[in-house]
């Protein structure tokens, strides 16, 4: 049994035939996705998502893309919405250098402010950092003791990054660009990687894995994410799901009951 830590199944590509998507999801062994918010109105999308369908869970947050300064109404929003059921974190947040669609200082200070509410509500993070992991660091810094865990999601740094997100008790989400030829450092990653530590993600609809690269993506498709990481590790599929799977429980709570 896998799962999909990371998908945006609220997104138009999955709006017509998100029930078959489910349906190859289940038939390929992906018992469980979470769907992850990127605004207040995706995040609202991606909670009814999980209330309407029994395998799917929730994130809520704002994407470094869509950054802003938010103002009472809108941290009102996100802290309702972070005390949904079946949300199970904060995210995704962080900041994207890489794009660069807002201002630096802006997605500095979106960033912190939802750190705020992670603090409050209780809830792990989803972080996106793209070429920012300098400023990223320095940020967590100030919060890593205080938070209750988080992922890099789609994790993209060397392994000297690495090493300081694991430090902080961070989870490193592996995506299907692991199945590309040319992804020796995060290859690297995923063989040094304490095994309790690795969750798998599509990110769907975007980086289909190997044989699909190019295409739309789906949670599907996790398998192959996960097929590759066993041809790392040289250790089985099952053992991947098993671990990987666990990881993913522990992190977001999914067996706590009150989701
Ligand atoms: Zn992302
Ligand atoms: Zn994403």
């Amino acid at each position: 049994m896998l799962i999909d830590t990371h998908a945006h199944l609220d997104f138009p590509e999955f709006a017509q035939d998100l029930d078959a998507v489910l349906e190859r999801a289940k038939s390929a062994g992906v018992h469980e996705i979470v769907t992850i918010g990127i605004s207040l109105a995706s995040s609202e999308k991606a909670v009814e998502l999980a209330n309407m369908h029994p395998e799917i869970y929730a994130t809520v947050g704002i994407h470094p893309h869509d950054a802003l300064p938010l103002n009472e109404q809108q941290l009102r929003t996100l802290e309702t919405l972070a005390q949904a059921k079946r949300v199970v974190a904060l995210g995704e947040v962080g900041l994207d250098y890489y794009r660069d669609r807002r201002p630096r200082a802006i997605q500095r200070q979106c960033l912190r402010q939802q750190l705020e509410v992670a603090c409050k509500t209780g809830l792990p993070v989803v972080f996106h950092v793209r070429e920012a992991h300098a400023d990223f660091l320095n940020i967590i810094a100030d919060y890593a003791t205080i938070l209750n865990g988080g992922v890099l999601h789609c994790f993209s740094g060397d392994w000297g990054v690495a090493r300081r997100c694991l430090d902080m008790g961070f989870y490193l989400s592996i995506p299907g660009t692991v199945t590309f030829p040319k992804a020796e450092i995060q290859q690297e990653v995923v063989r040094q990687a304490p095994w309790d530590r690795l969750l798998l993600e599509t990110d769907a609809p975007y980086l289909a894995p190997v044989p699909y690269r190019g295409k739309v993506n789906e949670p599907a498709f996790v398998r192959y994410t996960a097929a590759k990481v066993a041809e790392l590790r040289g250790c089985s599929l099952e053992e991947v799901a098993q671990q990987t799977t666990s990881n993913a429980h522990k992190v977001f709570r999914i067996d706590n009951p009150a989701h």
